[in-house]
């Protein structure tokens, strides 16, 4: 089959506002036909052309795959201890990374690759069909180029992460562990990795490291984007858009020069309501940044301590309920946003030359999937007009 022809759409999201109607632009009554692996035609259900072969979705609502910017796939253990100590009145501290970090260490490759390769199996369940992976829980030179190794085997979208948390064993020398993570642990990691990324905070690092960090991964080749303004006001977005970072994440405390900084900028503004809601931090006031023109995005952060979730429709109903964004606005961060934070102008949209990942809704709209929190959202998905099929083992019967 070369080509594919989804017939019959109720609602279709083009993520083009000059196809259709508001941020989504939205069509009635569509359809669509992906060949070799790109959206070729759309347009009027009545006008739609022949294909190999025919996806009747019945009236169901359509959208592009979800892109998912942020998230940390490749780990090992688990934190379930954390987060029953949150469920019981604690708070949630950088630190509890290090759990993981002994863990992901102690581990072998496979292990580390089916625990990630689970993961993108939810993911794709749950309508994503692009996804970025940080490294991050290996530290040392050898750990976080394997995390990256195995992370490419996922996505093109890999990050190097070595500045997530100063190392026990750097405990105290926090500039021994920066001239690593900038000189030979960056030289390992180069070669398999898209992006750099810092984690700006309190307990991790501050601006004048994390600037010679992101300088020298931008050196070495690769795309600047931040870990900023997580658990307090920082100087980390701005940071962001001052090195013209992709994209800032977290974003929960900004102050009106943050805001400013970023309308102002190319930088996007991920926000990630999985760990505002699991950390039970503050929700960020995503009106403010929608009216005053930034753009923003909206990620998993999978992650087993902080947001263990690989559900943007959940992330979605928790933006409409707690950030203040529209139904429409919500969807568009977690496609044309995710793609705008990757820089990626070939998904998060379904128009002509666009890849052909489509997912194809249970109900009619797409406002249900934040007027139906928790209820499986998503009735297919297709990577490239492939249609994905789980690869997990099932319960037998
Ligand atoms: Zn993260």
């Amino acid at each position: 089959v070369t080509s594919v022809l989804f017939d019959r759409i109720g609602e279709l999201a083009t993520g083009d506002p000059a196809s259709g109607e508001g941020p989504l632009g939205l069509r009635d009554d569509a359809a669509l036909v992906v060949e070799d692996g790109e959206v070729v035609w759309v347009g009027d259900a009545a006008d739609a052309p022949a294909a190999d072969e025919r996806v009747d979705v019945d009236g169901r609502s359509v959208l592009p795959g979800f892109v998912d910017s942020h998230a940390h796939l490749v780990f090992a253990g688990d934190r379930r201890r954390d987060f029953l100590a949150r469920a019981t009145g604690r708070g949630y501290e950088a630190g509890g990374i290090r759990t993981t970090v002994a863990a992901t260490r102690d581990a072998s490759d496979d292990e580390l690759r089916a625990n990630a390769r689970r993961l993108v199996d939810e993911l794709h369940a749950q309508g994503v069909t692009t996804f970025e992976t940080k490294s991050g829980y290996g530290l040392t030179t050898e750990h976080e180029a394997r995390s990256l190794r195995i992370a490419r085997e996922l996505t093109d979208e890999t990050t190097y992460l070595g500045a997530h948390v100063v190392p026990e064993e750097f405990a105290g020398d926090v500039d021994g562990y920066v001239e690593l993570v900038v000189g030979d642990m960056l030289t390992a990691c180069a070669p398999l990795a898209r992006w750099v990324d810092v984690f700006v905070e309190d307990g991790a690092f501050d601006a004048d490291r994390a600037r010679a960090i992101l300088a020298a991964g931008v050196a070495a080749g690769l795309a600047p984007r931040v870990h900023a303004n997580q658990l307090g006001h920082g100087p980390g977005v701005q940071l962001g858009c001052e090195v013209g970072a992709a994209s800032v994440d977290h974003c929960t405390f900004l102050s009106d020069a943050d805001v400013d900084a970023l309308a102002g900028s190319g930088t996007v503004a991920t926000l990630l309501p999985g760990v505002d809601f699991s950390t039970r931090m503050p929700y960020p006031d995503a009106r403010r940044l929608i009216d005053a023109g930034a753009t923003v995005a909206l990620a998993t952060d999978c992650n087993p301590g902080s947001s263990f979730t690989t559900s943007l429709p959940f992330c979605i109903a928790l933006a409409v309920r707690e950030y203040g964004m529209t139904p429409s606005e919500a969807v568009a961060a977690a496609t044309s946003g995710g793609a705008a934070a990757l820089r990626r102008t070939d998904v998060g949209h379904l128009t002509p030359g666009a890849r052909g990942d489509v997912i194809v809704l249970a109900g009619t709209s797409h406002v249900d999937l934040a007027y139906r929190p928790g209820v499986p959202s998503v009735a297919g998905t297709w990577l490239g007009g492939r249609r994905w099929r789980s690869a997990a083992p099932q319960l037998p019967e």
